[in-house]
């Protein structure tokens, strides 16, 4: 390490799916929720410490390094529509200024997404670094981490002198990953960064689920990652496996390397994108209808020890999901599925209703499906009042360690034999202590379908007999062919082995691609 440097640190992440209907206000970004609200100056510090965040790592590693950090501000809004112009000309703007203010600054650490639309601009965190860039001036070493699920652009990557991302999914290494960023900050200061640079983007896109690392080809490509990061020469590599529901050029998988000159840099850069591309077949989408997955879940829980979970894995407030639909959750009830718990629905006006009515009691309620998605509706029916909860909890599993929730009233409420766990706050059933605030102890279940894609395999994986993912009306589209997509790169498959996006094939408005050409 080299000697004590004055390092600006501060983030504003937000993963956009452009196809979604709610937008992400200001308020948005100041209210906590799973995470800390907007927090700026000197309270950041005390704010994101012990979380599994990235800003939490660069932070520890750095001040282990005795350089002396200067907050500017952290932000992050639950995924959705659009970052509103307000909320991104607010924080930015104050980002800016905060950064402007500073003297003798050596280095600038950033804590985004990487997928970020705002109503006004397509590449949010392009934008930002061409801002920032404007105020510090290009000499400035900075160094961003990014989500696995970033859409890096080649603005972005020209912008900053490196990106790191996660590279695990569910996202247990958010908090390493700020390590690893602030390992880079260190080598461009002491000289020993590599400062060539090499980007390329997959021809196809990576269906959300088809991203786990915990198996198949994700799983294979990031261990290529970490092999290829040791190479002599390489400083630096990251995958990225894109952010589909966001129809603009800069969508999709990708790969930014660096090393100590460009060959070094060319020379990772094709090597990983050789190993992706060439398991292009196995990451197609594995899923089932709400019908079929209850039907098989109900059988292997009938001879199972542990719990068969069900992943409504379109519904997922991580990806912009309303966390309301109630497809799974009707299927559940047609196979008269008692015993099962479905977790997390997001519906403030019934977890304030079963408070009023008070434990035990009984009440009518049009439960969720308030969204508009298409082929949902609320499940309408009597509930029983089983728990009350207030929603403040600290999560305990690998993805949520350490954050301190807000979910607003919460309560477990129960119809023919299923039990809903209703909060009012959207977040993703990605951590156990959201069901035993309720006094579910998830392990004792026979069957758990979760509102998540793929974070909650990082608590619950380890305890379930099996994970069916389930395909039922939500805005997490799985399945790109049905997002009707006009402004993507021409030429990108919109699926593994998929059908090509074209502008002219985009026009029917059907939501369909044209066929794969060839
Ligand atoms: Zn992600």
């Amino acid at each position: 390490m080299g000697q004590p440097y004055r390092i600006a640190v501060g983030g504003f992440q937000h993963e956009t799916n452009t196809f979604a209907t709610t937008k992400a206000t200001y308020d948005v970004f100041v209210k906590a929720g799973a995470w800390p609200g907007l927090t700026r100056g000197e309270a950041l510090f005390d704010d994101v410490a012990g979380i599994n965040i990235a800003i939490a790592g660069f932070i520890e590693a750095a001040r282990r390094a005795g350089h002396e950090l200067l907050p500017l501000s952290w932000s992050q809004a639950t995924p959705s529509a659009q970052v509103t112009e307000d909320a991104y000309e607010r924080i930015v703007g104050q980002m800016v200024a905060d950064l402007a203010a500073m003297e003798n600054l050596d280095g600038l650490y950033l804590d985004l997404h990487g997928a970020m639309v705002a109503e006004h601009i397509d590449d949010g965190e392009g934008e930002l670094l061409r801002r920032i860039r404007k105020a510090v001036g290009p000499a400035l070493p900075i160094v961003v981490s990014l989500d696995l699920h970033a859409n890096i652009t080649p603005e972005m990557v020209a912008l900053a002198d490196c990106l790191e991302a996660y590279r695990t999914y569910p996202h247990i290494d958010m908090a390493a990953t700020g390590r690893r960023a602030a390992g880079h900050l260190d080598a461009l200061l002491t000289g020993t960064g590599g400062r060539f640079k090499a980007f390329r983007q997959l021809p196809f896109m990576i269906p959300l689920t088809s991203g786990c690392t915990y198996e198949g080809p994700a799983r294979e490509v990031y261990r290529e990652v970490k092999l290829l990061a040791r190479e002599p020469g390489v400083t630096g590599v990251s995958f990225a496996c894109g952010f589909c529901p966001a129809d603009f050029p800069g969508a999709g998988a990708s790969l930014v390397t660096y090393g100590t000159s460009q060959q070094a840099a060319d020379d990772a850069a094709e090597a990983l994108y050789a190993a992706a591309v060439e398991r292009e077949s196995a990451f197609a989408l594995e899923v089932l209808s709400p019908a079929e997955a209850v039907r098989e879940g109900m059988r292997i829980a009938a001879h199972a020890d542990k719990p068969v979970i069900l992943a409504d894995a379109q519904d997922n407030a991580g990806g912009g999901g309303s966390s309301d639909t109630t497809g799974l959750l009707k299927a559940l009830l047609t196979a008269g599925a008692e015993g099962a718990v479905l977790a997390v629905l997001y519906d403030p006006a019934a977890a304030e209703a079963a408070h009023a009515a008070g434990p035990g009691a009984t009440l009518s309620l049009a439960l969720g499906g308030a969204s508009g998605i298409p082929g949902d509706s609320p499940l309408e029916g009597r509930f029983t009042v089983a728990a009350l909860g207030d929603g403040r909890f600290t999560g305990t599993g690998p993805f949520y360690k350490g954050a301190r929730m807000q979910l607003g009233l919460m309560a477990l409420l129960e119809i023919h034999g299923v039990r809903v766990v209703v909060a009012s706050h959207k977040v993703q059933a990605a951590d156990q202590a959201m069901l035993r605030h309720l006094g579910v102890e998830p392990a004792e279940q026979r069957i758990l379908a979760l509102k998540s894609s793929v974070h909650f395999r990082a608590d619950f994986q380890p305890l379930a007999e099996t994970v069916l993912v389930v395909v039922s009306p939500g805005f997490v589209v799985l399945d790109n062919r049905q997002l009707a997509f006009r402004r993507l790169r021409p030429g990108l498959r919109i699926m593994p082995l998929g059908p090509v996006f074209g502008p002219q094939s985009m026009e029917s408005g059907s939501g369909g691609a044209a066929e794969l050409a060839g």
